[in-house]
């Protein structure tokens, strides 16, 4: 077994090369490697015996648990009936047809349709392309232009790596490249002026995103991409009045609203989806992670059904539109959708995000906020953030070179517990999957506030 895994690990320093990694440090043997071999509700067990409890779902995306036999027995049948076929020209399977129908039901008011994809940042890609295509068949070809947000997180191709409001994801790759520009972050914590209430600070960013339609020219602005709740960015809640005060700018202009609910969609809110909980009346979805809880790769853009109306006009102008990945509705992984979906239902997942969720964060905050170094805990559902600060009075944050965040997530990994160092500030996250139960929200808990403890001991 020890044998096997020192090879495993030479392998993988050789051969692997991985995503969002350090690449010199993991090939030099500088970072450590991690070979995850099973999992089982929200516990992962790696290759040398270790088990950790999961408190980030993966990526947030194994939302139902791991280890569920209902999806994987899923998988196996429609395997074994039939592994593939492709869903161009009308094609379907009863697979790919019956999760469409089983989303929409599901969807906010007012969608109609889904086009299915494989990752959030192909159907955010096929959301862009949408716009485009819909305001050429309206007549305004130099309606293109998309807004999107600093600190969102929309995925990592070229347009969904511009849409990205982070650095790391455009530095040394020439991003953003197309037609994009960001505007403020909702970030209620980092607000310029601490005097401002919630409800200010949201007129404040509705402001300052009108300010940036009117420098731009209204005419050349297509649409808005937002995520409900930041996630990648910081887990940072919208503040009081934020949605409804953009959504009203947003409909002044004529433009779109893509809402990103590639975390927020199927539960982790505590609503089946985002934009119910924060009453965002959005044109198009993205959903993918929850879809499945990653149990196969697959996702998708819910199309309004005022969209999709201008959709048609424009097939019956041009012909069958052309867009399409071979693996669209791939029907393993509808099957695993289906039966993932089902499975949120039996096991009311949704409620328990609200519920666990909300003991969760209360549980959190009674633990660390008042500790010297941390600054807020914030969340919502079942996402939490706890922020870290050198200061706390006058919120002077740490300088990046410290690592503070990536050095508490490591404390807290030698606690037996996942949390994230999320990619920009000092911010460890929480998304555990949405099963998570009170014993293990205060497990979560009491190896957070130890770990905080160890880290900030000698300062
Ligand atoms: N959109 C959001 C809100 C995400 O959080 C992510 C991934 O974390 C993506 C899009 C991109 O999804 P993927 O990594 O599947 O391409």
């Amino acid at each position: 077994m020890l044998e096997r895994n020192n090879e495993l690990t030479a392998w993988d320093r050789d051969h692997f090369f991985h995503p969002s990694t350090h690449m010199g440090m993991h090939a030099r043997g500088e970072t450590p490697t991690r070979v995850i071999g099973s999992g089982e509700g929200v516990y992962i067990t790696d290759k040398n015996g270790r088990t950790s409890l999961d408190a980030f779902a993966g990526l947030y995306c194994v939302n139902v648990g791991y280890g569920r036999q209902k999806i994987a027995d899923a998988i196996a049948e429609q395997a074994r009936n039939l592994a593939y076929y492709h869903a161009y020209v009308g094609h379907g399977t009863e697979a790919s047809i019956t999760l469409a129908k089983m989303i929409v039901d599901r969807a906010p008011e007012g969608m109609s349709r889904v086009y299915f994809g494989l990752s959030g940042s192909d159907a955010n890609e096929t959301n862009i392309k949408l716009i485009w295509y819909y305001n050429n068949i309206l007549g305004r070809p130099e309606k293109k232009k998309i807004i999107s947000r600093w600190r969102g997180y929309h995925g990592s191709g070229v347009m969904t790596g511009s849409l990205t409001g982070l650095e790391l994801f455009h530095k040394a790759f020439d991003l953003p490249r197309v037609p994009i520009v960001h505007t403020e972050a909702p970030y209620y914590f980092r607000r310029p002026d601490r005097s401002m209430s919630e409800e200010q600070f949201s007129q404040n960013c509705a402001d300052k995103l009108e300010e940036l339609i009117l420098s731009e020219g209204p005419e050349t602005i297509a649409a808005f991409i937002g995520e409900p709740i930041l996630g990648t960015g910081g887990i940072v809640p919208p503040p009081k009045g934020y949605w409804e005060k953009i959504q009203a700018v947003l409909q002044k202009y004529e433009i779109l609203l893509v809402a990103d609910e590639v975390v927020t969609g199927f539960g982790r809110l505590g609503t089946m989806f985002g934009s119910d909980h924060y009453g965002m009346k959005p044109d198009l979805i993205t959903i993918a992670k929850g879809l499945t809880s990653a149990y196969a790769p697959l996702s998708g853009t819910i199309v309004s059904d005022r969209f999709w109306q201008v959709l048609v006009q424009g097939s019956d102008q041009l012909g069958a539109i052309g867009h399409g990945w071979t693996y669209s509705a791939h029907p393993i992984c509808a099957a695993a959708g289906i039966a993932n979906l089902e499975l949120i239902d039996e096991m009311g997942l949704v409620r328990n995000a609200a519920e666990t969720g909300g003991y969760f964060r209360s549980r959190l905050a009674e633990a660390v906020a008042d500790h010297k170094h941390v600054g807020e805990v914030r969340g919502d559902g079942l996402m939490a953030a706890v922020e870290f600060v050198e200061d706390k009075d006058d919120r002077r944050f740490f300088d990046p070179s410290q690592k503070i965040g990536p050095q508490i997530a490591t404390a807290l990994l030698e606690r037996g517990v996942i949390g994230r160092a999320m990619p920009q500030g000092d911010i460890l996250g929480f998304a555990p999957p949405l099963c998570l139960t009170r014993k293990e929200a205060d497990i979560v808990v009491k190896a957070t506030a130890e770990a905080i403890e160890n880290v900030f001991a000698n300062r």
